[in-house]
């Protein structure tokens, strides 16, 4: 088939974030792909140009860019919107028994299926995630990511201390079939399958396990994402863990584990020195909202972070947080920090895309970028900026009418 036979023209409201305080709106818009690419955006019909393109109009709707959701737990995806209580509560009554049915593969390949299905239905074409500590369920995960055409970075989570007995590992078991699934498959896929190292949270991990995975993440590049100041007692558990640490931050760094491809979650509570570590070491944020409003964790210090320079992106959490929906994030970013819509969509998109270190590949309608991108469906509207806050503060995954993956419709 010719490059001619796989154009295709999309018009509607074309919205393009640009920057946290820049986006571009096309209305109407035409959107233009060749095969898994895109072509470009332009406000003028490009029908003239490209006479043989399919051409499909969604009128009044708008046409996004796929969500990047940097911060999610695949295993907890049954359990979303079940439980009460603030995290350490939280985790042991409902969480662990659930991510203990993971040593089932049946039970993990039904789950992953659904995820990934639900995540795309949902308008996340992108995302980073935790799954249990069973090597099997985590390769499990992979393939269903694989089979859904997403882009993913997933790791097997990794506990081996102060976890229950049915997810309390072995260290050095741990980190061999961590190592085994970052050799199968890290860049599988063409590059958009990327391994994890997963180290749950500092209370769960001893310290020699910490410095084996900062140890392999300086030798091969490796991405790490871990858990830090989500919750008070949390913190205080951390310093009675650690005594002789400086602070929750110092524990990871001592350990090798904050770098540029370090993604964080949660950053709640956390001190000037930590902010300027995290900093310096270039460490990328995943802000939570909702999963914080919904466990009660605390505000993230939003702009104290962004001041700091440090790359903020947008996450579900869940099960913490109820809902599998970047547009219900975007909605609890404003409200805890006031930040406007076109920050949200920002932080939603481009800055997932930046802080997965992805931004040539996807993130907003660039030419040359991957085809994935959704369009939504919102009420009547006078102007196309209306659009954007409507989307931001009344939107949900009812509003996904059709959602695309390298060019491919995947959900409608
Ligand atoms: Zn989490």
């Amino acid at each position: 088939m010719g490059t001619r036979d796989t154009r295709r023209i999309f018009k509607g409201l074309v919205i393009n974030p640009l920057a946290p305080d820049r986006v571009d709106y096309y209305d109407p818009g035409y959107l233009v792909i060749e095969g898994e690419k895109i072509v470009r955006i332009t406000a003028d019909d490009p029908r003239w140009e490209f006479p043989d393109a399919k051409f499909r109009d969604f009128n009044e709707k708008i046409i996004l860019p796929g969500f990047v959701d940097t911060h999610v737990h695949l295993p907890q995806f049954a359990m979303m919107g079940v439980g009460e209580g603030e995290l350490l509560t939280w985790l042991n009554t409902y969480t662990y028994p659930e991510e203990a049915r993971f040593a089932d593969p049946a039970y993990a390949e039904e789950i992953s299926t659904t995820f990934f299905d639900e995540l795309v239905a949902n308008g996340t074409t992108t995302a980073a995630i935790y799954c249990s500590i069973h090597e099997p369920a985590t390769d499990i995960a992979f393939i269903a990511a694989r089979a859904k055409g997403v882009r993913a970075f997933i790791g097997k989570v990794m506990m081996d201390r102060n976890s229950p007995p049915g997810l309390m590992e072995d260290t050095e078991r741990s980190i061999h079939a961590s190592v085994r699934l970052f050799e199968k498959w890290d860049n599988n896929d063409g590059g958009r399958l990327r391994y994890v190292f997963t180290p749950r949270f500092a209370a769960s991990c001893s310290i020699s396990l910490m410095h084996r995975v900062g140890q392999i993440a300086r030798e091969t590049g490796a991405f790490v994402q871990s858990h830090l100041a989500e919750n008070v007692n949390e913190v205080r558990w951390i310093r009675d863990l650690f005594p002789d640490k400086p602070s929750y931050a110092g524990v990871y760094d001592d350990a090798g584990l904050l770098g540029a491809r370090t993604i964080m979650a949660h950053c709640i509570h956390l001190s000037a020195e930590e902010i300027n570590l995290l900093a310096k070491r270039e460490v990328k944020i995943a802000f939570c909202p909702y999963s914080n409003q919904t466990l009660r964790s605390g505000t993230m210090p939003y702009r104290k972070l962004q001041d700091a320079g440090l790359m903020i992106s947008l996450g579900t959490d869940i099960a913490g947080g109820p809902s599998l929906s970047m547009f219900e994030q975007m909605r609890e970013a404003i409200r805890a920090t006031a930040m406007t819509p076109t920050e949200a969509l920002y932080l939603a998109t481009l800055a997932g895309a930046r802080s997965l270190g992805i931004s040539d590949h996807i993130g907003n309608f660039a030419a040359g970028k991957d085809a994935d991108f959704i369009v939504v469906d919102v009420k009547p509207r006078r102007k196309a900026e209306e659009a954007l806050s409507t989307l931001c503060l009344e939107s949900d995954k009812k509003c996904v009418v059709e959602v695309y993956v390298r060019g491919n419709l995947m959900y409608f």
